[in-house]
């Protein structure tokens, strides 16, 4: 079988099926391949931050994802078996998203939205079909891919290739990106105990200890409880023996308590970043590109806006709205998000695991001192919305090529007001103004060729009444200006991100 598409994604995992998702929201073709037989069963990646979500509204799936999943109402942090308080997190970020807090939604359930989406808006995914391999003719400007499938080898050719083949990625392999970083030594257990005690039951606990860390998160249901921690690290131990370690140390140390689980695991943590996110007409997303330790939940959510910001692009490029190079502009943005991403992690998770004697005494005599107090102040600390503000993934920001003006929102996404983001479901450029007259939105959008969205001020004061925001169809505000030079100042900055002249 032959198949010719405009964009092939190899891989329909949380960040594949994202980027073809919205590659046929934009009205680009799209084939998915993957060897799996249909979306994972395994729950693995749970946290799905506000980000993600406001990704999901987008696309009008954001009332089926909270319909799916469970806001996380606080975190208990503690030590050994104690628990030194709680710290309430649904209310975090009301300001910041329609989608305050954080939301619990297993990865399957993720792929599954993800994949009936998808489905239902024309893109094809030929399950059971592995990538055997891959040709990319720059002179001719196409890829070429052959996968088995069950019925025999099926040939694809497209423009453009998204590699979302996770961690161990054929893609970045065939096309020689070397992946740097390194592997953690320790490996963890991940454990779904159906009747777990010795927890708060309704939040996420977080527990370390001398000799390592616990983190518990509620999957629904009385004890229903997802488990990791430190795996027994003795060579060649067998699963069923590593089960049993993981368990006695759960009681032994935590006091956590359970008789039946559904699901155990054990994997290594990398800390590793592609040497190139773009090759060609060949991208990178997701861990295909970059991988961390799952400290602070945002690998999946990574891969996801690593999906989203590059369909965006390639549906333009695809469409004839804006030239090639804007593609590049992908790995500007994305690769600094990871590098961040991997650093901060490794910091962390370093110091939750390090043996050293002064992260012992750090962990051992100085949290359960400061634990206490610490807990009863961070919700009222200053900095607590701006650290949920890198947690959530609503703080990031993008350089915006031909930018002029340093204002705050600008390469950020845009701020919410209250009810400005359904025109975002449009995915088109536009011109925002937040007490501008409408009459000025519009005059100015017409000259610039985007769609005028004009509302009212902004109770929250991000977005002044004296400028209009040039808006991407991702999201972000790609250009800031006074009214009265907005056309030829936003004129320039569309010019500069499109490379075209308008
Ligand atoms: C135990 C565990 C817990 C985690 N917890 C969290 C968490 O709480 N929050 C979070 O954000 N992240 C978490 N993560 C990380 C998260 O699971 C990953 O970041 C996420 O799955 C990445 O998605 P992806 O689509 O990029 O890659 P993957 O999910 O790995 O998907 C890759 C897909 O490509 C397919 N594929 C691979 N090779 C080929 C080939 N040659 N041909 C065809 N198809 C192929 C695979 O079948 C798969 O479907 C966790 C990870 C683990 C292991």
């Amino acid at each position: 079988m032959d198949v010719e598409t405009d964009v092939i994604v190899v891989g329909a995992g949380p960040s594949g099926l994202m980027a073809a998702t919205c590659l046929a929201r934009l009205g680009v073709r799209v084939v998915v391949i993957d060897g799996k037989s249909g979306p994972t069963r395994e729950s693995r990646a749970l946290g799905l931050q506000a980000r993600s979500v406001e990704l999901y509204d987008q696309l009008g799936l954001a009332e089926r994802v909270l319909s799916e999943a469970t806001r996380a109402p606080s975190l208990h942090p503690g030590y050994g078996r104690t628990e030194f308080g709680t710290v309430p997190l649904a209310l975090l970020g009301q300001t910041i998203t329609p989608f305050p807090g954080i939301q619990i939604l297993e990865q399957s359930r993720n792929e599954r939205i993800l994949r009936d989406a998808c489905e239902a808006l024309g893109a094809t995914i030929l399950w059971r079909h592995e990538l055997v391999s891959l040709d990319a003719h720059e002179d001719d400007g196409a890829v070429s891919v052959v996968a088995d499938g069950p019925d025999g080898s099926v040939t694809l050719r497209a423009a453009w290739l998204v590699g979302a083949d996770g961690a161990s990625s054929a893609v970045r392999r065939a096309r020689g990106i070397p992946f740097e970083g390194t592997t953690n030594p320790l490996s963890f257990f991940v454990t779904d105990a159906l009747d777990a005690t010795g927890l708060a039951e309704e939040g996420v606990n977080v527990r370390v200890e001398d000799e390592g860390f616990m983190l518990a998160f509620p999957m629904g249901g009385p004890g229903h409880q997802r488990l990791l921690g430190i795996a027994d690290e003795s060579p060649d131990v067998t699963d069923e023996v590593a089960e049993e370690a993981a368990k006695r140390m759960l009681a032994d140390r935590f006091g956590v308590e359970y008789t039946e689980t559904s699901w155990f695991s054990r994997y290594r943590t990398h800390h590793r970043i592609a040497a190139r996110f773009r090759d060609g007409r060949v991208f990178l997303v997701g861990d295909a590109a970059h991988v961390h330790s799952p400290v602070g939940a945002q690998g999946m959510n990574t891969g996801l806006q690593d999906a989203h910001n590059l369909a965006c692009k390639l549906a333009q490029v695809v469409a004839g709205d804006a030239s090639e190079e804007i593609l590049d502009e992908y790995e500007h943005e994305r690769r600094p998000v990871a590098e961040r991403l991997v650093r901060t992690t490794d910091a962390v998770f370093s110091r939750v695991t390090s043996r050293s004697r002064l992260a012992r005494f750090v962990r051992t005599r100085l949290l359960p001192l400061v634990g206490p107090l610490a807990v009863r102040l961070i919700p009222r600390a200053a900095r607590g919305e701006r650290l949920y503000g890198y947690v959530s993934q609503t703080r990031i920001r993008y350089r915006m090529p031909g930018a002029r003006e340093r204002e705050h929102v600008l390469g950020r996404r845009l701020p919410w007001t209250g009810d400005n983001y359904a025109s975002l479901r449009d995915f088109t450029w536009q011109l925002h103004g937040y007490g501008v007259d409408r009459p000025a939105v519009e005059r100015i959008a017409r000259s610039l060729g985007v769609q005028p969205v004009a509302h009212a001020r902004d109770p929250f004061g991000r977005l002044a009444a004296d400028r209009v925001y040039l808006v991407r169809p991702d999201g972000f505000v790609a250009g800031v200006a006074a009214p009265d030079v907005a056309v030829a100042a936003l004129h320039d900055a569309l010019g500069a991100i499109t490379r075209q002249t308008t």
